[in-house]
């Protein structure tokens, strides 16, 4: 049995992985930021607890890890998965975008994290997956906002992984390609299936493909995996 923390749990990648931990012995906690309606309805199905707590707000990401502590004791593995897209012309992003992006997709994983890895060093265990993006690996036009945070979170994942290691703290990542959630949904279905067509598999990923492979890297047979940056993108970005 295992206590987990999963960021931005409601829909998408994050509620995928939700159901994947929930099903074993797991006490799952997850933290949202706007839509409760579809906070309540993965909760009530897979018995997570759910908690409204907007990781890009240092005080609001301390309170919820709190909150979690409070109610399970520790937490053995952290999914930093909640994040927002952002598709514009490099020249028209505006400071406040700019600001946005990182402080959701970047800050909000350095102020979990850092509260949740202090319970982890003092018990020498712990588990910490980031969801990076394969843009963070080779760059989008239109998404340099993007890119560049999740490219943040590659170094983040590799310099972490060095100094929590000593402490049986693994650190990864996992980089997803084009995935089937609502964060694809502003995309024109032109957009999509050309998309699809660049990826090897031909087709978009499934949120439940992504979530596999975060459990992997959170079981006992991951044991000896640390630093690394996984992409599950049906080979677009190799
Ligand atoms: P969705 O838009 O479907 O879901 C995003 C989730 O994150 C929601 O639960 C949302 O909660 C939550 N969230 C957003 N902002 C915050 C915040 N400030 N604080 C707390 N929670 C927040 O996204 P996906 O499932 O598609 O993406 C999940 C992760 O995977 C992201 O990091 C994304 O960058 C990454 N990814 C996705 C890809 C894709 O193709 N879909 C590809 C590569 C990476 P609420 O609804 O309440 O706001």
């Amino acid at each position: 049995m295992a206590n987990i923390l999963i960021t931005g749990g409601s829909r998408g990648i994050g509620a995928a992985c939700v159901r994947a931990f929930a099903s074993g012995e797991n006490r799952v906690a997850f933290f949202y930021h706007t839509d409760d309606r579809a906070a309540q309805s993965i909760s009530q199905e897979s018995g997570a607890l759910a908690i409204c707590a907007d990781v890009s707000n240092p005080e609001e990401a301390i309170r919820g890890v709190k909150e979690v502590e409070k109610k399970f004791g520790a937490i053995d593995v952290l999914v930093n998965n909640a994040g927002i897209s952002q598709i514009k012309l490099f020249t028209n992003l505006s400071d406040d975008d700019w600001r946005r992006m990182m402080a959701t997709d970047l800050d909000g994983v350095f102020y979990v994290t850092r509260e949740v890895s202090r319970g982890m060093i003092a018990r020498q265990y712990g588990r910490i997956i980031n969801i990076g993006s394969m843009w963070g690996k080779v760059g989008a036009a239109c998404e340099v906002s993007y890119s560049a945070a999740k490219a943040g979170i590659r170094g983040l994942t590799k310099a972490l992984a060095k100094e929590l290691g000593p402490s049986k703290i693994t650190v990864n990542c996992v980089e997803p390609g084009v995935i089937d959630t609502d964060m694809n949904q502003q995309l024109d279905e032109t957009t999509k299936r050309e998309l699809a067509e660049q990826t090897p598999l031909c087709r978009m990923g499934s949120p439940e493909e992504v979530a596999h492979v975060v459990r992997f890297l959170a079981s006992k047979e991951a044991s000896f995996l640390t630093g690394q940056c996984i992409g599950v993108d049906g080979g677009f970005a190799i």
